[in-house]
């Protein structure tokens, strides 16, 4: 165990911070899948989280931070270190303005914006996980992402506390500037809404809500995609070339699109499956394993790569390998 027992008491005795030891993370992940980890601590507020990351910074030992676990593959051995997530998850509003803490869950902060009848998150309507998680990767989904609604971000960069508007968090599709500063931690959003009647939000909501659950059953366990979808403009010509129109939408091709190519559809490693109706959609089927589900991940970049020539990208972020699995 890496974690020291002295750490373990005093991140115990930090008001609003819950630390259970040997949690097995498979419980936090909704592939279900993940080892223990040595201290698992949920922090209730701002503060309480802030002395946490501090102390287990002071510590030496390592460190993550999670949302809920459901963009997550955790190796079967667990994190030998400090597992960290912000639970404090309050939402409010000022005209066209809500402020979300980044423990909140998205669809809570979805439903609330709806309810008070303000637009420009409805589209983000089961998207699993928290407010926190999805900036980081610029969650969206139907043509629109949570970087078009963010006005500014509220991080701890290690030391201090800081703000950043839209331009300074870098969004791309599926990236911010916190995927490539792994030790700044999101704490709030403000977000600026446009007003709009609550019942046509809700209906929007409702449609797309439906046609999501047939594609990810509530109790499937596994992370949406895979594999991040690629910018056309960015892929060579010779690639480009290959590629059906009719694939495309908003400028990119959908890696769904290669690996279907490849034979992906119904491929297994044990109890991990690719979906057989959606090629970039893989799930556990029952006991699955992180070491079958990257070997599974392995086999389908390795094919396309010999196919086409590309390097696909993984959207699912890895915890507790050492090094990040590499490509096959
Ligand atoms: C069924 C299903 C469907 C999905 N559909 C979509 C979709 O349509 N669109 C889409 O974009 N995503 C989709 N996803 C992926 C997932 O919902 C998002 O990536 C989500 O934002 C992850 O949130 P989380 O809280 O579970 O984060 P986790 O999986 O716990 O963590 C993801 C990453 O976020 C980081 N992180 C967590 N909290 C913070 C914080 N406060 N500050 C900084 N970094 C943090 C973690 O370190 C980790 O690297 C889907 C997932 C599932 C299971």
């Amino acid at each position: 165990m890496t974690v020291r027992k002295e750490t373990i008491d005093r991140l115990a005795s930090i008001p609003n911070v819950s630390v259970s030891e040997g949690v097995l993370l498979s419980r936090h992940t909704r592939f279900g899948i993940g080892g223990p980890a040595d201290a698992f601590v949920l922090a209730a507020s701002e503060e309480a989280f802030a002395q946490a990351l501090q102390l287990s910074q002071a510590s030496g030992a390592p460190y993550s931070v999670i949302g809920d676990g459901t963009n997550l593959i955790v190796s079967d051995r667990g994190y030998d270190g400090i597992v960290l997530r912000l639970t404090a998850k309050s939402l409010q509003q000022d005209g066209g303005t809500v402020r979300a803490e980044a423990g909140a869950q998205l669809q809570a902060l979805v439903d609330y914006s709806i309810d008070q009848g303000l637009r420009g998150l409805e589209t983000m309507t089961g998207i699993p996980g928290s407010v926190g998680a999805a900036v980081y990767g610029n969650a969206g989904a139907y043509g629109h992402s949570i970087d078009e609604r963010v006005r500014q971000v509220r991080f701890l960069d290690g030391t201090a506390v800081r703000s950043f508007g839209p331009a300074e968090c870098h969004f791309r599709y599926r990236e911010s500037i916190f995927k490539e500063h792994k030790d700044w931690i999101i704490l709030s959003v403000e977000l600026s809404l446009t007003p709009a009647p609550a019942a046509e939000l809700r209906e929007t909501a409702e449609k797309i809500f439906k046609i999501r659950l047939e594609k990810y059953p509530a109790t499937m366990k596994c992370a949406g995609s895979i594999f991040k979808n690629l910018i056309l403009a960015e892929l060579p010509e010779s690639v480009r070339r290959q590629i059906p129109e009719r694939v495309v939408r908003e400028g990119k091709a959908p890696s769904a699109y290669f690996l279907e190519q490849v034979g992906a559809k119904g491929m297994q490693s044990g109890d991990i499956h690719v979906a057989d109706y959606h090629a970039n959609l893989i799930y556990n089927a029952g006991d699955g394993t992180a070491r079958e589900l990257c070997e599974l991940i392995g086999e389908l970049k390795s094919r396309v790569r010999k196919h086409f020539g590309l390097e696909l990208e993984e959207e699912v972020q890895y915890v507790g390998f050492s090094p990040t699995p590499q490509p096959a």
